[in-house]
């Protein structure tokens, strides 16, 4: 390549918030659920009816706006953006334009080139829309308004970050921010997180923007960097052939790691936005943000100091359990079952996080309860299983939440110190292996390793090891 480039990114984060029911009427935000049950006239856009604002949705975004360091607008509005489409029964979404709820906010994000604010340049509230079903065998499209109606915050950054790295920090902060504050469970594959990535590149050291475009339909983290490197790449060629970078809507195919044309991107402009008329403006006094401040439940830093203290927990358990909420709320869960905070803690980050590897999945989709995990706390340190089988044990656990006793006996996996049982089976190995007494006895230490190890075997890991030990260097030594 002739030139260095710069990469310039902008996100728009979309997150549903965590309330029970709908932004503007009383229907179940709750997913899935029967198409079209959780729906009402207001929700569906039926002529005459009139929306009322759900007042969580205002404290939610209060609450992630002040967490992320916004000023607020204390007397904000509603606007209409009028667009057409079968998923938006109104032909227009309630949102905000001209006095956005939260705006210039910032947040600190960490990566391998250090610290860095990614500045907010507003947060607003809106509605979600429907969804589109296309069926494939009758040839037509149906829609569900169960997602109508959702309340949403839309999360503006300015274009400070630069790479997928920071894309990928500044996103997981976020979550970790509004997770804590239990204002949305932030999962991609559910959609309750969604991010469109506005990309562009310039010539490095070139103070001017170059012409971006916009990609939707990214839901996971992994997809998200690839569509980053992806997109670099495609405008890095375009440039360096001599030609334009069309501001445009494209979507990302994460299994053809390329992406097409949607549509032109639209302007401000295109979508007539006016103040909606249905809602009267929303005045939010000092009080009502004070109280808003004043509920903040425990946040990272608290949590991350709190485990050091009060679980005597090394700062790198710390760190890595407090990194999720989810994560965080499993071990807390756990510890208040069985005690033990450091094995809870052990399983978490050694077993769990190396199952997720393996299966390729999130941290958020860990979904076993913690009263399993902690039946094989209990059941180990009792000694009812080894170590050894433990392992098995929680596999299963961690893929289908199985009761650890019912698995244990259905598979016959508890630990044998029974000493007559084992006698037998350790005077066979012996018998077998008459060469291994005799160095035994010539004073060669490996060859009880050796019996302990067959029987074992034998044992196929059931055997309590401290009686096989005690019980082979008896029956050597007679
Ligand atoms: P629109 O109203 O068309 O959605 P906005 O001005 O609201 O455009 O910007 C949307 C997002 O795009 C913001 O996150 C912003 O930081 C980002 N953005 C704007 N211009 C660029 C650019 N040239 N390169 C990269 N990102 C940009
Ligand atoms: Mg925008
Ligand atoms: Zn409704």
């Amino acid at each position: 390549m002739s030139r260095q480039y710069e990469t310039v990114i902008g996100l728009e984060v979309h997150v549903e918030l965590a309330t029970k029911t709908k932004i503007f009427c009383g229907c179940s935000t709750e997913f899935g659920g029967a198409p079209n049950t959780h729906t009402c006239p207001v929700c569906t856009g039926m002529p005459g009816s009139l929306p009322v604002l759900n007042r969580q949705v205002v404290e939610y975004a209060l609450a992630v706006g002040l967490a992320t360091n916004c000023n607020i607008h204390q007397y904000c509005k509603f606007d209409r953006k009028n667009y057409f489409y079968p998923d938006n029964p109104q032909n227009y979404q309630i949102s905000q334009l001209y006095l956005p709820i939260c705006h210039d906010g910032w947040v600190e994000i960490e990566t391998e080139t250090g610290k860095k604010k990614i500045h907010i340049h507003e947060i607003h509230m809106e509605e979600d829309a429907g969804k589109l079903v296309h069926d494939e065998w009758e040839d037509c499209s149906l829609v569900d308004y169960n997602r109508s109606g959702v309340p949403l915050i839309e999360i503006v950054s300015e274009p400070d970050m630069r790479s997928a790295d920071e894309v990928i920090a500044y996103l997981e902060k976020l979550r970790l921010i509004i997770q804590y504050l239990g204002a949305s469970d932030c999962k991609l594959q559910e959609g309750s997180m969604r991010a469109d990535v506005n990309l562009s590149v310039r010539p490095a050291g070139s103070k001017e923007l170059g012409t971006r475009t916009e990609m939707k339909n990214l839901n996971s983290f992994k997809a998200i960097a690839r569509a980053v490197e992806g997109e670099k790449n495609r405008q890095i060629e375009l440039l360096e052939d001599g030609k334009r970078v069309i501001q445009e809507t494209r979507r990302w195919d994460d299994n053809k790691e390329s992406s097409h044309a949607m549509r032109s991107k639209e302007d401000a402009q295109d979508y007539r936005y006016f103040p909606d008329p249905d809602l009267v403006p929303v005045v939010i006094d000092d009080e009502w943000i004070a109280r808003v401040k004043a509920r903040q439940p425990e946040l990272r830093t608290e949590k991350l100091e709190r485990y050091q203290r009060e679980y005597q927990l090394p700062l790198y358990d710390a760190e890595i359990l407090t990194g999720s909420k989810h994560l965080a709320d499993l071990f807390e869960e756990t510890v208040a079952l069985c005690g033990k905070p450091k094995e809870v803690s052990n399983w978490l980050m050694t077993d769990a996080m190396r199952l997720l590897k393996e299966h390729e999945k999130e941290l958020e989709e860990l979904s076993f309860s913690p009263a399993n995990l902690a039946k094989l706390i209990r059941m180990v340190d009792g000694n009812v299983i080894n170590r050894t089988v433990a392992k098995g044990v929680f596999e299963a656990i961690f893929a289908e939440d199985r009761d650890p006793e019912q698995y244990v006996d259905e598979k016959g996996l508890r630990v044998v110190s029974d000493e007559g049982a084992l006698k037998e089976v350790i005077e066979e190995i012996l018998q077998k292996n008459p060469q291994s007494v005799e160095d035994y006895k010539a004073g060669k230490q490996k060859a009880m390793g050796f019996v302990v190890g067959q029987t074992m075997r034998a044992m196929k890991g059931k055997a309590d090891p401290a009686v096989v030990n005690k019980l082979v260097r008896e029956l050597l030594s007679r």
